[in-house]
């Protein structure tokens, strides 16, 4: 069968301009865009007149379109010889499920290839100005989920209370307080800096200052949501310095 091929686009953390030169050539090139509901609207205007154009971060009556949805979805396209984009925030495989995705395509024996992205847990950080590492504060950074897929289950908070590097959390909103909490119980001082940057690189980008003990208060004053980047340690101090009003150009 003539098969088709597919490639998982890293998006970039919300700014069109922010995607790789490749990442914007297969838009360009595209029969058919997947694409998740955080991926700039901009991006998605780049694809040709003919593209068929399907958003799965659509949510009917809040139910997310299951993942085995969206797989059979880049199947079916790409086995009917279709040049399928899978436009994912961030880097592709950076949480949101991309090695999934491309397992899928791998058993079905589909030609695919990843074009890997900013994710928003190093690049975001940059937009607030925040270092994610800096030779006099953190030697390394950690990046965990917020909430795990078994639901109950949590992350190791009193492993990750002990490290000394930037601790980076996503999708943890909904827990901000229990997250802030947890690492302190396990040792961290409640002075330690720690920041929230909501919709980093995006026109709409706002973020908070605090430390562990104050920083739920201050997110809650002033409505910080999802999407999301929590930030723990010493480089969240370099944000008030470094902080730098963003420029949004066209894409050429
Ligand atoms: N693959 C993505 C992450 C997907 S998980 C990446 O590499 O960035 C989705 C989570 O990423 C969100 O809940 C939020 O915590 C974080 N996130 C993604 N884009 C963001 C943005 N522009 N600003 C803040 N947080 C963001």
């Amino acid at each position: 069968m003539n098969k088709g091929n597919v490639w998982l686009v890293g998006a970039g953390p919300g700014d069109a301009g922010l995607i790789t030169v490749k990442g914007l050539h297969c838009i360009r090139t595209a029969d058919v865009i997947v694409h998740d509901r955080l991926v700039n609207p901009e991006l998605i205007a780049q694809v040709p007149d003919h593209c068929e154009i399907i958003n799965v971060g659509k949510e009917h009556d809040y139910h997310p379109i299951p993942q085995e949805e969206i797989n059979q979805i880049l199947v079916r396209h790409a086995q009917a010889g279709k040049q399928v984009v899978r436009l994912k925030g961030g880097d592709p495989y950076v949480f949101g499920r991309g090695g999934e995705e491309a397992e899928v395509l791998a058993q079905h024996d589909i030609k695919f290839e990843i074009i890997p992205g900013i994710s928003s847990a190093i690049g975001g950080l940059a937009c607030a100005g925040i270092p994610v590492t800096h030779r006099n504060y953190a030697s390394s950074f950690h990046v965990v989920t917020g909430h795990t897929s078994q639901g109950n289950e949590q992350q190791n908070w009193e492993i990750l209370a002990q490290l000394e590097g930037t601790l980076v959390i996503l999708m943890g909103m909904t827990r901000l307080m229990e997250i802030c909490q947890q690492l302190m119980l396990y040792g961290k001082s409640p002075t330690t800096p720690a920041a929230v940057i909501m919709y980093a690189s995006h026109p709409k980008q706002e973020s908070v200052i605090g430390t562990l003990a104050t920083l739920a208060a201050k997110a809650e004053e002033k409505d910080l949501h999802a999407p999301a980047l929590i930030v723990v340690g010493n480089v969240v101090n370099l944000g008030a310095m470094l902080s730098f009003p963003p420029t949004h150009g066209a894409i050429p």
